[in-house]
């Protein structure tokens, strides 16, 4: 019965059912939000990559991977529901090393059915267009370098409300029971007008990158979602650490599937080039 408040009043257990059932049961899976940071990370060594690969050793292995990326932004939602999906290299400047990195973990049609049929608050569509853009692909890659996990990904549906995310996100929370490991992948605070270029690896910061990913983390450690979903109700050091809500997102995202007696714990928490945060966020079943 505690399934119900998150189906929606026109759907009852048995459809639930329905909609899981081809899926097995297995244990709870954790939820991550990672800070993704600089595409460099893909094919550089360093301490946020340890963080990453130390993940994908510790967890059980997923079934498959659903991805919530800052750079799947798209006016309505769609989930990536293509068999192959490509990698795509959004981004530019770079060296041709990383443009040649290819990830080809394979997508999951059948979980992109699974997620469209959960949500009841929106249509979800099935895209067969994008693919798996930096965000997922330059971390998953470390956790799961074999490419062997099946990825999908969810758009943000840049006109929403931060609250309307949590909501949505909700509603999938059956998928931790399925075996799929969900990620958000942005970065806590990422203002990249602001960032000293010339130092993007040095870790420091500016005071409010420091004040706002304090509190960020006070928030997720306190389970005080309310104040994370009204972060343009938190003062300067917030307007400042997200310019714009796509990379803050994912977070929301990540914290809507905490269970009450779930766990959490921080990792890669450091600043860098001055106002950015890889602080990372792991969720994890209390057993
Ligand atoms: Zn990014």
């Amino acid at each position: 019965m505690a399934l119900l408040p998150i189906i929606g009043a026109s759907m009852n257990l048995q459809d639930l059912n329905k909609i899981t059932s081809k899926m097995s049961n297995t244990s709870k899976m954790p939820v991550l939000f990672l800070g993704h940071g600089s595409p460099m990370n893909a094919i550089e060594e360093n301490e946020f990559v340890s963080g990453f690969r130390k993940l994908g050793q510790e967890i059980q292995k997923p079934n498959a991977i659903l991805c919530i990326s800052a750079h799947w932004e798209t006016k309505g939602t769609f989930v990536t529901a293509m068999k192959q999906p490509k990698t795509i290299h959004d981004f530019g400047g770079f060296p041709q090393a990383l443009f040649d990195v290819q990830y080809p973990a394979p997508g999951s049609p059948e979980l992109a059915q699974t997620t469209k049929d959960l949500i009841k608050t929106t249509e979800v569509g099935l895209d067969e267009n994008w693919g798996l853009d930096h965000g997922s692909w330059s971390v998953i890659k470390h956790m799961y370098p074999d490419a062997n996990i099946p990825v999908i990904e969810l758009s943000i549906d840049y006109t929403q409300p931060a609250q309307y995310h949590y909501d949505l996100a909700k509603q999938l929370s059956e998928l931790r029971h399925k075996g799929v490991l969900i990620i958000g992948s942005g970065n806590m605070v990422h203002n990249l007008r602001m960032v000293n270029w010339r130092k993007l690896n040095e870790e420091y910061a500016y005071d409010w990158a420091i004040e706002a990913n304090e509190s960020m983390k006070n928030f997720i450690l306190d389970d005080n979602h309310k104040d994370l979903i009204n972060f343009r109700s938190q003062g300067k050091a917030f307007d400042l650490a997200i310019p714009t809500p796509e990379h803050y997102m994912p977070l929301i995202y990540t914290m809507a599937f905490k269970d009450k007696n779930d766990d959490v714990s921080l990792f890669n928490d450091k600043p860098l080039g001055g106002s950015l945060t890889m602080t990372s966020v792991k969720i994890t079943p209390n057993t």
